[in-house]
């Protein structure tokens, strides 16, 4: 019951735009099937075997976000369903994404990860890292994978100020990005925002959210 209402109460908030992805992360299969029944489809995993296992036990229309760091030899286990792989830090990766995904006959959307906290600990690419790998050659031969946008997570901080820069600095790469959009590359989705900072993410341009505590309650 508390799962459908803090669904609700996140989802009534939420501009039209914005897509709210519930991160289900070490979460049972009890508790997303309260969310399904609830009527919500966009579930996030940050792990591919714990998505593989939860994806084999749940119903079949859920659509799976990987929004962890992924490990290239990982990616044959997701790549019969995953929805959308958040976490593209390299090219790779998205080769690796590309081949698997043309092994089952699918298009698999992603996001490139930019860092835009100044954490060691958080991956991603910095600007310039992304925008080499947009400019280059070979990304047009990747026909199985689409870019749709990009990804990041703010610093760890109580700082509004300084997660609403950082915020920014990803909003401000996708207007640099824009004019590079091609068949397989497009700049729709901006994921950033998780559930203390995501109402000031869709302040800054957020189109989708990764909400997993405020849901689900906290995570040991
Ligand atoms: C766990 C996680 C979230 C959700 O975090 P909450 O604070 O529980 O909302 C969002 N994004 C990523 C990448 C995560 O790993």
């Amino acid at each position: 019951m508390e799962i459908r209402s803090n669904l609700n109460v996140i989802a009534s908030t939420l501009p039209a735009h914005v897509t709210l992805v519930a991160v289900s992360k070490t979460k049972s299969i009890a508790m997303i099937n309260e969310a399904y029944a609830a009527g919500h489809r966009d579930f996030g995993e940050n792990k591919v075997q714990e998505m593989v296992d939860k994806h084999d036990k749940l119903p079949q229309d859920i659509r799976w976000h990987m929004i962890g760091h992924v490990q290239r030899n990982k990616v044959k286990y997701m790549a019969p369903f995953v929805h959308m792989i958040h976490g593209v830090d390299s090219f790779k990766l998205l080769k690796e994404i590309d081949k698997q995904a043309c092994k089952q006959d699918r298009i698999i959307s992603c996001l490139l990860q930019i860092k835009i906290a100044k954490e060691d600990t958080k991956f991603g690419m910095s600007k310039d890292e992304a925008l080499k790998l947009l400019k280059s050659e070979e990304l047009a031969d990747l026909r199985h994978v689409h870019i749709k946008g990009l990804m990041g997570m703010g610093t760890f901080t109580s700082d509004q100020a300084v997660i609403r820069d950082e915020f920014r600095f990803l909003k401000n790469c996708v207007s640099t990005f824009k004019p590079l959009e091609r068949s397989n590359l497009h700049f729709d989705v901006i994921s950033m925002g998780m559930s203390a900072d995501y109402q000031l993410a869709i302040e800054e341009g957020s189109t989708m959210i990764r909400v997993g505590s405020s849901i689900f309650g906290s995570r040991q």
